[in-house]
């Protein structure tokens, strides 16, 4: 099951994002990472760790490693691929124009991993996830749309269950969420904004708590939220 959380607004996200997973570890997983943006350079940092997301703590020095008031977290109970840090999670598309983390299980990977590769994608990872995120690019690019145009042309193409938490690179201080057939909740208050499986790794920030419905999408900016059904 595992776990997702996000964060943007004001304050360093990796500190948030570790301190979340934390409070998600009662779900299992076996790897760990994030993806944070730093607004100085523009560039957004993966860290990923196979184990203890205490290894993930220290890889980090507990956050301060990577700058940024924008990112996501996740930690992974591994269904496609061996726990490894390069099946762990965020994947990206290879430009790392798209960064995503996903729980759950994309039934028809198989068949989309194979339309992608005739495409000319390549695949780092053995996960379904790094598929969910080439086909998200895949369309971003063929119709030049906005994220959420993209998200939804690929979401009606993807069988199984998930939540999604993506970062696209030419949108800063945006983060996309999705989900089908599992958890995952919205928190916001002043100028901050919070993603997560579970209220655990948001309740020490805030009790406004918003329910994604099953095939809806919502788009979290600072200290707002806009949903969209798919
Ligand atoms: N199916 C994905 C993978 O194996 C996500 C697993 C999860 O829910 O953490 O990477």
């Amino acid at each position: 099951m595992c776990g997702i959380v996000g964060y943007v607004g004001d304050e360093q996200a990796a500190p948030i994002l570790l301190t979340g997973l934390s409070k998600l570890e009662y779900r299992g997983y076996d790897s760990a990472g994030i993806a944070v943006r730093n607004e100085a350079t523009d560039k957004i940092a993966i860290v990923k760790a196979k184990g203890r997301l205490k290894t993930l703590i220290e890889k980090t020095d507990g956050g301060s490693a990577v700058p940024g008031t924008c990112g996501i977290g996740h930690t992974r109970w591994a269904t496609h691929g061996e726990p490894s840090t390069v099946n762990a999670h965020p994947h990206c598309s290879d430009d790392e124009n798209v960064i995503a983390v996903h729980n759950g299980i994309i039934e028809n990977y198989q068949e989309l991993r194979e339309k992608l590769i005739k495409k000319g994608y390549t695949f780092k990872s053995e996960t379904d996830t790094e598929v969910a995120v080439k086909l998200i690019d895949y369309y971003y690019k063929k119709y030049l749309g906005t994220p959420v145009d993209a998200l939804n042309h690929a979401l009606v193409r993807i069988r199984g269950s998930y939540a999604l938490a993506v970062m696209f690179k030419d949108y800063p201080g945006e983060i996309y969420a999705a989900r089908k057939d599992s958890p995952m909740i919205i928190g916001v208050t002043g100028g901050e904004s919070y993603l997560a499986s579970d209220v655990p790794a948001i309740l020490k920030y805030t009790r406004n708590v918003y329910y994604i419905g099953n095939m809806e999408l919502a788009k979290l900016t600072k200290g707002a939220v806009a949903f969209y059904n798919l």
